[in-house]
């Protein structure tokens, strides 16, 4: 399946909340969902009670279009989710968590997911020392991610502390803003994932 590239907002409206994908327009009274909160469409205030199994394809959509990911991407995600050893729904964020898209957008060197995939895939960051492009790698505890020197002078680069003072920094890494770097100290735990997300259901979808 094609990866989305309609309006964003729309997303946002269909899925019933706030994703966070346009940066800072989304913390502002400009944002699409909380002028109009209901879902797109001349049926869209008339919204009827969704079935158990949409709710738990809801959930998955909202997941999967939140984390920018691809259908059977997601489903890869989540069948390693359930080989490894612990709760198979907490382990599911801790994957999607631990791409390298979303580690560079957790540190605030991107303004959303989507800039952050863009930028990873300009190849501006480097971990561990070595140069690196692919937004679906996974970043282990103890990595380190550093903006390259000749990307540092970029806006999007130097806004990077204003971008965490504004919407903080989750206490799995670790921002050096002065020396363009962040490290990953832990594995993403279920707690540390504030935004609304009802895992069980997704994992419920999985496994019918
Ligand atoms: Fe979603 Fe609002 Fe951001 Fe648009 S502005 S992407 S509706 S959170």
């Amino acid at each position: 399946m094609a990866r989305y590239t309609g309006p964003k907002c729309r997303i946002c409206r269909r899925e019933a909340g706030k994703l966070f994908l346009k940066g800072d327009r989304c913390y502002t009274d400009k944002c699409a969902y909380e002028r109009r909160p209901y879902p797109p469409g001349q049926q869209g205030r008339r919204r009827s009670k969704l079935s158990d199994y949409a709710l738990m394809l809801r959930e998955k959509q909202k997941v999967r279009r939140m984390y920018g990911v691809l259908e059977d991407q997601f489903r890869m995600y989540f069948k390693e989710a359930e080989r490894r050893r612990g709760v198979t729904g907490a382990n599911l964020l801790a994957i999607l968590e631990q791409r390298l898209d979303n580690v560079v957008y957790r540190m605030g060197f991107a303004n959303s997911r989507d800039q952050a995939r863009q930028l990873v895939r300009h190849g501006i960051f480097t971990v561990n020392g070595h140069k690196a492009n692919i937004p679906s790698m996974q970043i282990k505890p103890g990595d380190e991610v550093v903006v390259s020197e000749s990307s540092r002078k970029t806006p999007v680069i130097q806004e990077a502390q204003q971008v965490i003072a504004r919407r903080g920094c989750p206490d799995w890494v670790e921002v050096d803003g002065d020396n363009f770097k962040g490290t990953v100290k832990a594995t993403p735990q279920r707690e540390d994932i504030t935004f609304p997300i009802n895992e069980q259901l997704i994992v419920e979808l999985y496994s019918k």
